[in-house]
């Protein structure tokens, strides 16, 4: 394989392409391949936990990423009756507390899957978490 530049990456998911980005900002000529066509479709970054956000914010992306992204807390300023938030689920509060409703939201494509609904009591019994 002629002109790969130094460094041949095999493989353009995230980790292949930050290694490719950080070693050409430092002068190193990369070429990526993938096996893939394209881009996969599937959505495999709904949600980006803090450290992700630091590195994102070490490259220099965080401020496109957090313009084109739902931020989490963002939730608590539209809703004030909102209970707690775990992995990704959200547990709004309804009722003085007498009802709860847990969703899970997918920010990517702005999308609220309803997991559960019912009396306090009823949400004791279950797993906020993975209902
Ligand atoms: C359904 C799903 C949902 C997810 N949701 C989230 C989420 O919300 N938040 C989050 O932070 N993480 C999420 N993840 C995890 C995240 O996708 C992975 O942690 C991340 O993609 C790993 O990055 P990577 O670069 O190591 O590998 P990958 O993203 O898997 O990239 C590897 C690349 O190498 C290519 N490749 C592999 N073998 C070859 C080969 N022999 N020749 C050429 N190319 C090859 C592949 O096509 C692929 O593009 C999710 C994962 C899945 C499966």
């Amino acid at each position: 394989m002629e002109n790969v530049g130094d460094v041949l990456i095999c493989g353009a998911g995230p980790v292949g392409l930050l290694t490719a980005i950080g070693l050409a900002r430092r002068g190193i000529r990369v070429t990526v391949i993938d096996g893939e066509p394209a881009v996969v479709q599937s959505p495999r970054a709904t949600g980006y936990f803090p450290p992700t956000l630091e590195l994102i914010a070490e490259f220099g992306f965080y401020e496109d990423l957090s313009a084109r992204a739902f931020l989490s807390h963002e939730l608590k300023l539209h809703f004030r009756l909102i209970g707690e938030i775990v992995d990704g689920r959200v547990v709004f509060n309804i009722a003085g507390n007498k009802y709860r409703l847990v969703v899970w939201i997918n920010y990517t494509y702005r999308v609220v899957y309803m997991r559960f609904v019912g009396t306090h009591r009823q949400y004791d019994n279950i797993d906020a978490q993975t209902v």
